[in-house]
């Protein structure tokens, strides 16, 4: 027998990347439903029940439109839906995909501009203020913002995105991807003056991929009436006139039998307890990593304690040494699945997700398993990062 070949699974995968992430039981259960027809008025009944709690979860009032497509498909409704050949966006630089949202802007033919910011400490809200001040013609129709770059491991402030424009009184639309914070991270579309919230089914709401939805405020349905990009199978206008105020074509049936599980999920926990656990897991990870960070090992990618995002962590491997290797034996010895670095990050940084449907032994296995894999590689750091781990989470159960 040979040595080589990777030793057989048993047990379950830990899946730690964020995202897809892990399917809860209930909801791979819900989503085997058999076919039925999108107008049958039992499934118009569990289709307005997830609109409705899909509202609850964006904390919006306004209009929500749903797409057979992947955030991606979100993304580009949002940019079809509002705007005119040649009109001005500004992107908040975050990282792969905030770079990738302008791309596909300047693919349709949008001017992107672009507020500078290091990835690893995140962008300087005065640069904001200023290029939205710069601006007096008001010619920037919107400022684009992840509010989770995932690929970074760090939250944007919405909050602050929106002091920005109400500071320097900018009439421009805010648009928000939520894709990676929504159901993991507090939002708050309508509060917080969003105009347009994008998010997929993948993520935090724990679906299979091939969902994704955009909150959509009454400014932005006002500056989509004045839109002239070319659109049809994602037109607003188009999805209004149909029974389900959504989808151009077959309604994707079994993925609402899930989605109405996940809002049973998300509502049973809570939602301001389950950010608690998002933020309490995330905060073991970042104990772990910053553990194994003597001994000049692995070290957390960002650098601003104030934007740690609560759904994924980047872990920035030591100069010489492959976070893929690491990957591939947390992967093919332990059967641990991480997510690798995005786009110039290929290969310098390995991703924990610890999002969605995950708890304490979950995390704990992950994070002992990549400690394995980091002595396996032969990669430098501090040994015992777990117990750092271990240790925060007992302080945290005993003040819950
Ligand atoms: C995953 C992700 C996307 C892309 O979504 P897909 O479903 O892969 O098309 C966009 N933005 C963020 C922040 C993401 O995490």
């Amino acid at each position: 027998m040979s040595t080589t070949t990777a030793r057989a699974p048993r047990g379950r995968q830990f899946f730690a990347n964020p995202g897809p992430t892990n399917i809860p039981d209930s909801i791979l259960h819900a989503v085997a439903h058999v076919s039925i027809d999108f107008n049958d008025p039992a499934f118009l009944t569990v289709y307005d029940g997830c609109v409705a709690g899909l509202k609850r979860v964006l904390r919006t009032e306004q209009e929500v439109f749903l797409y057979t497509g992947s955030g991606h498909a979100a993304w580009e409704a949002a940019l079809v839906n509002l705007f005119s050949p040649g009109d001005a966006l500004l992107v908040i630089e975050t990282g792969h995909f905030s770079e990738s949202w302008g791309k596909m802007a300047k693919d349709l033919g949008l001017e992107v501009g672009t507020v500078a910011a290091d990835w690893r400490r995140g962008v300087d809200f005065a640069a904001l203020r200023a290029a939205l001040a710069a601006d007096t013609g008001h010619a920037i129709k919107a400022v684009c913002a992840v509010h989770n770059e995932t690929a970074t491991g760090m939250e944007l402030p919405l909050t602050e995105v929106r002091a920005a424009l109400d500071a320097t009184g900018h009439p421009a639309l805010l648009l928000a991807d939520t894709i990676s914070s929504l159901g993991s991270l507090d939002f708050r579309m309508d509060e917080w003056g969003v105009d347009v919230a994008v998010g997929g089914s993948q993520k935090g709401l724990m679906l299979p991929t091939g969902m994704s939805f955009t909150g959509v405020s009454a400014r932005a349905m006002a500056a989509h009436a004045a839109s002239r990009l070319p659109k049809s199978y994602f037109s607003w206008t188009n999805m209004l006139a149909r029974r389900h105020r959504s989808f151009i074509g077959t309604v994707p049936t079994s993925l609402f039998y899930g989605l109405r599980e996940s809002l049973r999920l998300l509502e049973e926990e809570g939602l301001d307890n389950v950010f608690a656990r998002h933020a309490r897991l995330a905060e073991a990870v970042r104990r772990c990593v910053r553990h194994w960070s003597g001994n000049d090992g692995p070290q957390l990618f960002c650098l601003s304690p104030d934007r740690f995002s609560n759904s994924v962590t980047a872990v920035l491997m030591p100069e010489g040494h492959d976070a893929e290797a690491v990957r591939r034996i947390a992967l093919q010895s332990f059967n641990v699945s991480l997510g690798g670095g995005l786009g110039r990050l290929g290969g310098k940084v390995f991703r924990i997700g610890h999002l969605g449907d995950l708890n304490e032994p979950m995390i704990l296995g992950t994070l002992a398993s990549v400690e394995i894999a980091l002595r396996l590689a032969g990669v430098p750091h501090s040994p015992g990062g777990v117990d750092a781990a271990i240790a925060w989470l007992a302080e945290a159960a005993r003040a819950a």
